[in-house]
Order: C-alpha cells, then sequence, then structure tokens
C-alpha cells in the first residue's frame, strides 16, 4: 500500500490514507433498475408472429425473434422480420435447417451457416436458440465460437441475478397450446421477486404451439405493469452477463482519482451494452468514459457503456482519513462521522440529509443524524484516538422496524463485540443497547462497525472506561445515612491508582450549580455529606474529599434539587 502523506501513514495504522488498488467499486444496480425482467422470445421466424404483435408499436417493451435462414417463413420473406429489427426488437440464430443438433447435424454450416446469412442482411446475431432446445456440450462449444448466449428450455424459465448462470444454456418457460395465462403470470410474479423471466412462444394466432393474440398481449402489459424490465434477450443476457465481469473489477488510483478496467467475457458480445452502475467514491468527481463524461443519473446512479471496457474517476485523490478529527475515547463516536471514503453501503440509498457528500445513507434521528438505509455486510470505519489503555464498555444507540431484532458488530483489530438492536416497530425508537466490552490499546486505531442484517440505523457507539464505574438517573433515596449497595453498583475494582486520571474521567459538565454529594465508604456508611458549588462531578469531588483517607469511595451527586442523581465510585 503506497502512502503518499508520510505523517498521516505514521498515525494510523490501519486506516489506510490512500488506496492505490480497491476492490470492486462499480456495482451493477439489478436488472436495469427494476425489480426483475422478462423477455419474449418467439421462435421459427413465422409471419402469424409478425402479423399479430403490431400492438408492440405502442410500447417500449422490445422481444426476440429466432429465425431459421433456410426454412420457414422467414427463409422466404424476411422482410416482416427486418421491419421489426428497424424498430429495435431482436433477431437472434435458430440455424439454418432447424435440424436437432445432437443427431449429426453439420454444426459449423447450421450455425456459422445461419449467422452469415443474418449478417449479409446487415444482422449481427449475438444470441442463439437450439431447435427443440436440444444441446449437447459439443453443441455449446459450437454456439460458444458464434454467440455469447444460447437459450434452451425445459424448466421455469427464471434465472437469478447472484448466481452466473450457463450462458450457453439459458432456460426458458415453453408456451404450449395447453398453457394458461394464469400459469405465465405466475412466472412473471416470481421474475418481480429479482429474476429474469424468459418465455418461449412459437405461433401467434396460428401455426404451432399457438398463443392467440389476446394473450401475448396480456402477458407482455403484465410484465410491464409489474415494472419489469421488458427487453431482449441479448439486451438482458448482455447485462447480466456484464455484471459478473464489472463487479469484480479493480481499481487504480491515479494522480487526481481513478481508473477502471476489465475485458469482455466474450467475443461476441452485443457492440453496446449500457450498464447501470454505482460507482463508489465517484459523488463529487466527474466520471468518463474514453475521455467523455458521463453524468449521474437523479438517483446518483451512472449509466455506462460496458463496452467501452473502462472507466475513469477523476477529482480530489481517494484519501481515507477522520471526518472530524479523531475520535477520543473513552467518548462518543457519531455513527455518521465515518472516515471519508471508508465505508460499504451495498443499496442505492445515498444521504438524505445533506450531511455528508458522499453515497452513504444518512438520515436525520438519535440524537441527530444517523446511518440509514444499512443492509447486511454493509461497513463504516473509524479512526479512534484511545486516551488511556484499558476496557472500556461499549453503549450502541440504534433502532430498527424490523419485526425482529436486527445485529450489529463493533470491532478493534481482532476484538469485537456482537449486539443486537431491538425492534421498536419503527426507525425512530431509538434504543441504548449495552453490546459488551472491549479492550483497547492507547493511541490511534481503526474501528470497524459492521451491520450484519438488513435496515438497522445506528446512531452512536460510547465508550465508557470500565475503570471508572458510573450509572447515571439513580432515583435519588432518603437522606438515610446508609447507602443501598446493589449488586450492580458494586464497588469498582480500579485498575489505576492515578487519582487526577480517574477524577478526570468522571467529569459530569453542567453551569456552575448548589449540588449535594453524599460520600460513602465501601461498606456502605456515608462518610461525609456537603452541598458544594460545582461545575462538575470532579469539581464536587475535589471540593469535599479533602479529609478522607486514601481509599475507594462512592459518592452520590447531583443537583440539590433534582431526583436524578449519579453514583460514582471515585479513588482518593
Ligand atoms: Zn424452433
Amino acid at each position: 500500500m503506497e502512502c503518499l502523506k508520510a505523517s498521516l501513514c505514521a498515525a494510523f495504522s490501519l486506516a489506510v490514507s490512500t488506496v492505490s488498488v480497491f476492490a470492486g467499486p462499480i456495482t451493477t444496480v439489478p436488472w436495469n433498475g427494476h425489480p426483475g425482467a422478462a423477455t419474449f422470445t418467439f421462435d421459427d421466424g413465422l409471419h402469424s408472429q409478425t402479423n399479430n404483435l403490431t400492438f408492440l408499436d405502442n410500447m417500449d417493451a422490445k422481444v426476440t425473434f429466432f429465425v431459421c435462414t433456410g426454412t420457414m417463413d422467414f427463409s422466404t420473406n424476411s422482410q416482416p422480420h427486418l421491419n421489426y429489427a428497424k424498430k429495435g426488437h431482436e433477431i437472434g440464430n435458430h440455424t439454418v435447417n432447424h435440424k436437432n443438433l445432437t443427431q449429426g447435424a453439420d454444426l459449423n454450416s447450421e450455425i456459422g451457416g445461419a449467422a452469415s446469412k443474418l449478417r449479409s442482411m446487415g444482422l449481427e446475431a449475438t444470441s442463439l436458440a437450439t431447435p427443440y432446445c436440444a444441446q449437447n456440450a459439443t453443441v455449446k462449444n459450437a454456439i460458444n465460437q458464434e454467440h455469447f448466449i444460447n437459450r434452451g428450455c425445459g424448466g421455469g424459465g427464471l434465472t437469478g441475478w447472484d448466481n452466473e448462470p450457463d450462458w450457453m444454456q439459458i432456460d426458458s418457460h415453453y408456451w404450449q397450446a395447453s398453457s394458461s395465462v394464469a400459469s405465465f403470470k405466475g412466472s412473471l410474479d416470481q421474475a418481480a421477486g429479482g429474476k429474469w423471466h424468459v418465455q418461449l412462444n412459437h405461433g401467434v394466432a396460428g401455426n404451432w404451439d399457438v398463443i392467440s393474440a389476446a394473450d401475448i398481449k396480456t402477458l407482455i402489459e403484465y410484465a410491464v405493469s409489474k415494472n419489469l424490465w421488458v427487453a431482449t434477450f441479448s439486451t438482458v443476457g448482455a447485462y447480466l452477463r456484464a455484471h459478473f465481469t464489472i463487479d469484480k473489477a479493480t481499481a487504480t488510483n491515479t494522480a487526481n482519482g481513478f481508473t477502471v478496467k476489465w475485458t469482455s467475457p466474450h467475443a461476441h458480445m452485443p457492440k453496446s451494452v449500457p450498464l447501470r452502475v454505482k460507482i463508489q467514491g465517484a459523488q463529487g468527481k466527474t466520471v468518463s468514459q474514453k475521455g467523455k463524461e458521463v453524468k449521474p443519473n437523479s438517483d446518483g446512479t451512472y449509466t455506462i457503456e460496458f463496452m467501452a471496457l473502462e472507466l475513469e474517476v477523476s477529482g480530489e485523490p481517494i484519501e481515507v482519513k477522520p471526518f472530524k478529527g479523531a475520535i477520543e475515547i473513552p467518548g462518543t463516536l457519531e455513527a455518521e462521522n465515518y472516515d471519508t471514503y471508508a465505508y460499504s453501503d451495498a443499496d442505492g440509498k445515498s444521504d438524505e440529509t445533506g450531511y455528508r457528500s458522499d453515497d452513504a445513507g444518512i438520515v436525520t434521528g438519535g440524537s441527530g443524524y444517523a446511518l440509514g438505509y444499512t443492509s447486511a455486510d454493509d461497513y463504516f470505519e473509524y479512526t479512534l484516538d484511545v486516551k488511556s489503555a484499558g476496557k472500556y464498555k461499549v453503549v450502541i444507540n440504534g433502532a430498527t422496524g424490523n419485526s425482529t431484532a436486527s445485529s450489529v458488530t463493533v470491532s478493534v483489530g481482532d476484538k469485537k463485540v456482537q449486539t443486537e438492536i431491538p425492534s421498536k416497530g419503527d426507525w425512530n425508537t431509538y434504543s441504548e443497547v449495552e453490546a459488551g466490552e472491549l479492550e483497547l490499546a492507547a493511541g490511534k486505531q481503526a474501528l470497524r462497525l459492521t451491520i450484519n442484517t438488513n435496515y438497522i440505523n445506528i446512531d452512536w457507539i460510547k465508550f465508557v472506561d470500565e475503570s471508572v464505574q458510573s450509572s447515571s438517573s439513580v432515583p435519588q433515596s432518603s437522606s438515610s445515612a446508609t447507602l443501598p449497595v446493589s449488586s450492580s453498583s458494586a464497588p469498582a475494582q480500579s485498575s489505576s491508582s492515578a487519582t487526577n486520571a480517574i477524577v478526570q474521567k468522571i467529569a459530569f459538565e453542567h453551569g456552575s450549580a448548589m449540588v449535594r454529594c453524599q460520600v460513602f465508604d465501601l461498606n456502605g456508611q456515608l462518610v461525609k455529606s456537603a452541598n458544594v458549588m460545582a461545575g462538575s462531578a470532579s469539581e464536587a469531588w475535589n471540593l469535599v474529599k479533602s479529609g478522607l483517607r486514601n481509599g475507594a469511595y462512592i459518592m452520590r451527586y447531583g443537583e440539590a434539587n433534582h431526583n436524578a442523581m449519579r453514583i460514582v465510585q471515585l479513588r482518593k
């Protein structure tokens, strides 16, 4: 790792000041920003299709025709299909003669011959559908020489986003004369849950495996009404294939930004593959491809050209540094003050408050701002400045509207605590949760907050020095001389003998006021009682401690007319 600023590098052992190569700044937005995708394919190059799909002229939806160049309607009159191609629909390869390719057909002439014929018509077919959906390893290998994707059939026709499919056998849902609109609507409903539905049709109101013009119109309109991305087989297929390449691409720092380069996953990808992406670290900078600026969309995503195979982000150098200086411990870390660029936020939601200028989610809530719109595996890092080594109690203020409790982890080096944020039914009701104890070394170090469950808001993380225990808001008891010492306020096992250090740690600041102090020994016996003018607990302690023997004491302290008091354990 490379350091531009030596002083920063020396100061932070874990928070990296400058990153030279970093992984995965580009994340593809699934299905072009839709909840899922739907592709309607029509096989065999039939005029019943071109005659009865004219309603598509009034829609944005684009479909795919797999044509045979040597048999059926397309071979004698290709013009009706070519007219559809001019309007943005896809013509794909369905071979020359519609032979079963697994039964000894000449693969080169059947596949390559059709591809050449289409090319001579000005059509670069990037996809193929095997006749009878018949393929084996040899057939797939032959298709792969000429096309980046092949359609098969036989299953439910749904392909997911996260796992790379067999590009030479993308499944489709085969419409037959006995099929029902209801069952295909069911497939489209499933697609709306994050999948790609591919439908295989043949004749429309004629020929074979007939679907009526009304039924295919109903299904395409249903897909649109579900906000599915209705696009051609190659368009969705290339988008999906590009995602598996670009999301793994690494970035290299430049003098004033970074570049990302990748290679095409296949020699026969479409010439243009527009890709909607999030680019981490691009906020406030200029994104360009081949020297041409790419402006962000209104939601902060960018629509880039995957086939440019590179992208450049320029502006201020990427520098990880504390947002408002290192966070002093003991103290409170405001979650929204993560170090610059030191986060991973997977969703598309960005700062809705304007507090930070990057693309992490920040909301108003709790004590001002809080992290919001989080998802599982998001993380945020902070530079701590631990004033003295020791054990610290970690208290987290968070909220979740999830129906069950949701988990977060706080880690410093190899030490970590994990806890659950209880659900209060909405994202505005925050709870303080004691997460456990972390033993911290003195000095500067990085803390990572990891979100383990979707949708948790985090307001702050407080570090309380365990060598000085205190409990707040203890109800004032009667003026009884003995203090009821409960198990939770057992005497402190102070690890420090430095009187001043301990006193400083209990500096409960407030305006100067008359406060009532009662000092007890560890047997609960009242040893001193006084009202003093003080601005903090430590000031009050300094005023009442004279005359006491050296040792450990408990002081009940608070404004004389207040119900709430604090109990502080001290050492003289
Ligand atoms: Zn066919």
